[in-house]
């Protein structure tokens, strides 16, 4: 739908060649998108009368025709391990998931792109609840903003968020005009400034947008393999019947051509006797011998419904070895906030339809109208 002309522009999704446009629009020099940018995403202000460097006449104007609104939190949940995961309320009665994983030595924010996914990758509890939309880049840097100023952007000194994934909820490569600027605000050193292997944008394998991305911006690349073989993995992946495995592999080396220092990270979810026996380790590392890369092994979560289990701890040891003794990088995946339902692939509230999670939606919303 084209916006109405009465409709206010989020400000909070536009990069800076973005606000540099828009404040062109308004008859004003383009370094005004520098201090915009700056006065939401550093000093979190949302209110124009606090932005005391710009005019009166301005912030009037800025009133009249845009706005910086984040989503906001419906829950807040703290697992025992320190993990946090919102859910958070989007336009339109939906809702999507933002996690939190604190380490000693950084801070990952796990940030959804989509509500719902499309994909129906068979392990995923995301696919059960089906595609409801996009999410605009607001949004997705919304989850950024909102983490970033409840946690406090810094912590003893430290930064609380280090890292960004695009690793909750949907497919980010199905979403890229919302996913590419938000990706040069996190990048911005006058918002974010992440360093461009601190972001990374994982994929199912959109090949696509892997090769449109390659171009220009520096992102790091995570690409869900969870097979090597494409009988098993389009029973995994479907989207693998599009874009099966030897053109996904031919995409990523096509990303790590572009720049020396580019490697990519293959995500493999450990499924108890579907992906996890010993030839299956070994047609892995046939498939990947040929690039710069690493292997994150992912413990399968379960979830209401699912057939699948997990590989036992010898299962997954034994895969690591196989592929550590022909020379890959591998490491295990630490499961993270099992308690609240926010390790991978179980970001969606228990049972929930998507009708149900909008009424709870609406439900929160409601309450939080009545105690405001
Ligand atoms: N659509 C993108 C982004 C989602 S990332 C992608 O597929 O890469 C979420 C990661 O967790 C993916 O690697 C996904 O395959 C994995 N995952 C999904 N469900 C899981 C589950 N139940 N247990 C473990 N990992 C899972």
């Amino acid at each position: 739908m084209p916006a109405g002309p009465e409709e206010k522009v989020n400000l909070l999704g536009l990069d800076r060649s973005g606000l540099e446009r828009f404040f062109v629009d308004l008859g004003e020099k383009p370094f005004r998108a520098r201090q915009m940018l700056q006065w939401i995403h550093q000093r979190a202000v949302t209110d124009y009368d606090e932005m005391t460097d710009l005019s009166l006449a301005l912030r009037q104007r800025l009133a009249e025709r845009a706005k910086i609104e984040p989503p906001r939190i419906i829950s807040e949940q703290c697992s025992e391990d320190g993990t946090v995961k919102w859910l958070m309320a989007t336009e339109g009665g939906n809702a999507v998931e933002t996690v939190y994983i604190p380490e000693p030595s950084r801070g990952t924010l796990c940030i959804s792109s989509q509500v719902g996914c499309m994909l129906n990758c068979t392990f995923c509890s995301t696919a059960t609840q089906g595609f409801s939309r996009n999410l605009t880049a607001a949004e997705i840097v919304g989850q950024v903003w909102l983490a970033a100023t409840t946690l406090g952007h810094e912590r003893h000194g430290q930064r609380r968020i280090t890292n960004v994934v695009f690793m909750g909820m949907g497919e980010p490569m199905l979403n890229l005009e919302a996913v590419r600027p938000a990706l040069g605000i996190l990048r911005d050193d006058l918002a974010y400034g992440l360093a461009s292997r601190r972001v990374t944008i994982s994929t199912a394998g959109v090949i696509p947008g892997i090769d449109s991305m390659s171009e220009g911006v520096e992102f790091a690349l995570a690409v869900s393999l969870h097979a090597a073989e494409n009988e098993l993995r389009s029973r995994l992946v479907p989207l693998n019947r599009k874009y099966p495995v030897e053109d996904l592999i031919a995409a990523c080396k096509r990303y790590t051509a572009g720049n020396h220092r580019r490697s990519v990270t293959f995500e493999y979810t450990m499924i108890e006797g579907v992906n996890d026996r010993p030839e299956h380790a070994r047609a892995l590392v046939r498939r990947l011998s040929c690039l710069p890369c690493k292997i994150n092994l992912i413990p399968f979560n379960p979830f209401p419904g699912t057939p699948f289990r997990c590989s036992s701890d010898e299962a997954i040891y034994e895969f690591q070895k196989i592929t550590r003794a022909a020379g890959l990088i591998t490491t295990v995946r630490k499961t993270r906030g099992e308690d609240i339902d926010a390790a991978c692939g179980q970001l969606v509230g228990k049972l929930l339809t998507p009708s149900q999670r909008r009424q709870l939606v609406q439900q929160q919303l409601a309450r939080q109208a009545v105690a405001s």
